[in-house]
């Protein structure tokens, strides 16, 4: 099959590679992602577990995370009573350097996401007020989960030692994809090494919990595969939290003026976060939804381009 303007007489390789390069660092970015889940789930390789947060969605207690999320760390810090100034730091510094680009080039979830978008369905068009306003969803859950986390905290001061479980360890671990990705799917239905001989027995023995984390899953999915990143643009809580320092970052994505002269939208057209390129500063954008993908200088690289703001 020869890509849409190809040359009849080229061979379906070159129209791949002029696809491919067209494509140039879209190609690099998935490349970089399935090398990055490898590492995050580098355990089956023969990794060491590294005991660091990572500013990613990644659940802690994966059989095979070579790293913890970097919100499931802030969770278990807090409802032992403690504050993780490490991890708000290293978020704080992460969003303030490079803006959101792990969410763009090393989050497992967010390649989960990317591939869903592939999903053949009609895409549902959200408007700019409504894409800004659903955002604000994600800052509620992250600070409820923190304070859900930092009262449990409390608690387990005041009393002793509660009962374990998610609601006084990792709260948002409920409904979290990323947990139901890579603990509970994985543990039920390939490795069988939950309770019960065998992984329906596994299933079974997580009763309701199971259905409620399957639904939840399911339901992200398929807004997933209407609207492109749906759950990274409204609802990840570790989105939220990089986003407060990625509007100011030092590394951003700059529109040349000059050459962006008919207005086309190409570039917004490409945009998997929905972020309105031309409304922003030319000089870098300053939108916490901005996951420096690139996926807009791919679109036009004659007027976009990565850059640094200091
Ligand atoms: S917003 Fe959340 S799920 Fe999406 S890429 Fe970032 S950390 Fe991952
Ligand atoms: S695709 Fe390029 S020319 Fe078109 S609006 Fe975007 S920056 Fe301007
Ligand atoms: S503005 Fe560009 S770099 Fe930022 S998320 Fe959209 S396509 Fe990616």
């Amino acid at each position: 099959m020869a890509v849409a303007g190809s040359n009849p007489e080229r061979s379906v390789f070159q129209d791949w590679m002029t696809a491919i390069t067209r494509r140039r660092i879209r190609s690099i970015r998935l490349i970089t992602q399935l090398i990055m889940f490898v590492l995050v789930n580098g355990v089956i390789i023969g990794l060491s577990r590294v005991p660091f947060p990572a500013p990613i969605s990644f659940p802690a207690g994966s059989p095979f995370g070579t790293v913890w999320g970097g919100l499931d760390a802030i969770q278990f810090i807090l409802t032992r009573g403690q504050f993780p100034f490490l991890v708000f730091g290293l978020f704080f510094l992460t969003g303030a350097t490079v803006g959101k680009l792990f969410c763009g080039w090393a989050c497992p979830v967010g390649l989960w996401q990317d591939l869903l978008a592939i999903f053949p369905l009609k895409k549902t068009k959200i408007s700019k007020p409504d894409n800004k306003a659903f955002q604000d969803i994600s800052g509620f859950i992250l600070w409820f989960v923190v304070g859900w986390s930092a009262w449990i905290g409390f608690q387990r001061i005041d009393r002793g030692n509660l009962e374990e479980n998610f609601f006084t360890s990792i709260p948002y671990g409920f409904i979290d994809p990323a947990g139901t990705l890579f603990i509970t799917l994985w543990y039920a239905f390939t490795w069988k090494i939950l309770p019960g001989e065998n992984s329906f027995d596994a299933i079974d023995s997580m009763g309701t919990m199971f259905l409620w984390k399957m639904g939840a899953l399911l339901v992200i999915m398929f807004i997933s595969m209407k609207v492109p990143r749906a759950y990274c643009r409204w609802v990840c809580p570790t989105g939220a939290l990089l986003g407060y320092m990625s509007k100011n970052s030092i590394l951003t994505v700059k529109r040349d003026p000059l050459k962006c002269t008919d207005g086309c939208k190409a570039c917004e057209d490409a945009c998997p976060m929905g972020v309105p390129i031309t409304d922003e500063d030319p000089d870098g954008i300053a939108n916490s939804l901005c996951i420096n993908c690139g996926n807009c200088i791919d679109a036009c690289p004659e007027a976009m381009s990565f850059g640094f703001r200091l």
